[in-house]
């Protein structure tokens, strides 16, 4: 291990990302998070790295403080050759961010969906020119990557041109790929007509590779040319390998041997620490919670909840999408608010019928339930520090990032064994007091609505066991540090693989 962090020290690698979400430039999940993290993270370490994304319209220039890197660049499509231009951001700790301008493409209000949620038509182009374009920026400004590393089915397509296209190109030639997994479930699935515009050619549109079930699949494609691919927990690798998992990915993973592992999301604590957090209108640490008296009190007026220390708050953050289990946590919550004395706070949007219920709520139990249809940053901020429980259905969690907010913020998790859920979360011992969170295994609403009286009972019932199990999570460390010497490692095989592949017999 010690010859291991000391290589680690020693090797500087060139990095290139590829990824159509980065914090703070355009986000609409944990991809984001995680490419707004880990570069910097690589960067701390020494190493050069830049990041390629798409210079959607919400994006100005000004207000980023923006720079053209390359006034005009040619990319060239199966079909056709596409003009866009470059900006670039140095963002002065050894990341530039560099980003495609192209109106055609870009230049729209969503990143995947007009605002009725319609995916737009030409994503497959979109996205396989943005994996394109991403790899000429590298041979444009004469940067040779050790490694492209892409995210999801948004920039897969870069592993596949790297190893048909540029396989002899000086700048690229080298260079070794892993692709990360956020979301087994969206893998951008398209019309086949579009495979032409790719050019990579009919012979890559098999089974094993670019086609299911007559359509083009991006992040197979992309599965099968990666060098290295990982997923963001070991539990969901686990579950995604399983025959039915992964979403009819299973033996396309599982081909992939000891080349497919999860490596855990890491939390920017820099941001999510209730000891400096200034969104929040009162700092606390575990030796000291009286500041999470004041957020909570802070949270029960936002609301318009009585402000009672003394009642517990359980609250939820998120899309309003199946995956989420919102549907479950509806009936669960309403018969809780029915039989128990507890209040409730929920943040998100998406499915209307779920928007309208949780809308509706704060109505139908005045003073014991809040909620706020939209996003809102700020708020999600104060819910993490106010609330006593947080509520995590997912009926699967690739990672999830929430219930490591609430570990960090003395806000115990309830949540559904699966996934990265399962990997981050202690269960509660009622024997000894232990854990860190609370537990189902069964996704229905019996199961949620039981679980949510098991932390209430405790925390009416074991007051000694609630305070040590909030010790216990706030001093659980999900930093990045650890993810990103894993990343490192991965980053190393990756290349091994390189070299093993270009030695093959040709
Ligand atoms: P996913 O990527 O599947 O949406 P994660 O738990 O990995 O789930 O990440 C979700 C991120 O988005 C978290 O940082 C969470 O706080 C944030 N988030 C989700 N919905 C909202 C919302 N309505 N307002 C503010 N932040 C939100």
């Amino acid at each position: 291990m010690a010859a291991q962090s000391r290589k680690q020290q020693q090797t500087r690698y060139n990095i290139l990302m590829i990824s159509s979400e980065m914090v703070p430039f355009a986000k609409t999940g944990g991809l984001a998070d995680v490419v707004g993290s880990l570069p910097h993270e690589l960067a701390r370490l020494g190493h050069d790295v830049r990041v390629v994304i798409p210079r959607y319209y919400a994006i100005d220039p000004g207000r980023y403080s923006l720079e053209v890197a390359l006034g005009s660049m040619g990319v060239w499509m199966g079909e056709t050759l596409e003009w866009c231009m470059v900006y670039s951001r140095d963002m002065g700790d050894g990341v530039t961010v560099y980003f495609i301008e192209h109106n055609g493409f870009f230049g729209r209000d969503g990143l995947y969906h007009d605002a009725a949620m319609n995916d737009y038509l030409d994503n497959p182009r979109r996205f396989g020119f943005l994996s394109r374009a991403g790899l000429q920026v590298a041979v444009d400004t004469g940067f040779a990557p050790d490694i492209v590393h892409v995210h999801d089915w948004q920039s897969a397509a870069a592993a596949a041109y790297l190893k048909t296209w540029f396989w002899d190109n000086p700048i690229l030639g080298k260079a070794a790929s892993v692709l990360t997994i956020h979301n087994a479930a969206y893998q951008g699935i398209y019309p086949k007509h579009h495979f032409d515009y790719l050019g990579l050619g009919w012979n890559t549109f098999h089974a094993d590779a670019f086609e299911t079930f007559d359509h083009i699949n991006l992040l197979k494609g992309g599965i099968w040319f990666a060098d290295l691919v990982n997923t963001v927990s070991p539990g969901y690798a686990r579950e995604i390998t399983t025959p039915h998992g992964g979403f009819g990915l299973a033996p396309y993973l599982s081909n992939k041997g000891n080349s497919f592992y999860g490596i855990l999301n890491g939390v920017d604590y820099s941001d999510w620490s209730p000891e400096n957090d200034r969104q929040i209108p009162a700092r606390f640490s575990a030796s000291d919670l009286s500041g999470k008296l004041q957020c909570k009190e802070a949270l029960q007026k936002h609301f318009g909840l009585e402000v009672n220390p003394r009642v517990p708050l359980f609250a939820a953050i998120g899309r309003f999408v199946d995956q989420k289990g919102y549907h479950l946590l509806a009936p669960a919550i309403e018969r809780a608010l029915n039989e128990m004395n507890i209040q409730f706070v929920i943040l998100g949007s998406g499915d209307p019928w779920l928007q309208d219920i949780f809308g509706s709520m704060p109505g139908r139990y005045p003073g014991r339930a809040g909620s706020h249809i939209g996003y809102n940053v700020a708020l999600s901020h104060l819910i993490e520090a106010g609330a006593d429980f947080f509520v995590m259905p997912s009926l699967y969690e690739p990672c999830g990032l929430n219930q490591l907010y609430s570990l960090r913020y003395g806000t115990l998790p309830i949540v559904h064994a699966t996934g990265g859920l399962d990997d981050t979360v202690e269960n509660y011992n009622e024997a000894s007091g232990d854990g860190t969170g609370f537990k189902f295994w069964h996704p229905t609403v019996d199961s949620l609505y039981y679980t949510i009286g098991w932390a209430n009972s405790t925390w009416w019932d074991r007051p000694g066991h609630m305070a040590r199990m909030i010790t216990t999570a706030m001093s659980q460390d999900y930093s990045w540090d650890r993810s990103t010497a894993e990343y490192i490692a991965a980053y190393e095989k990756a290349i091994a693989n390189k070299r093993a592949y270009d030695s093959w017999p040709r």
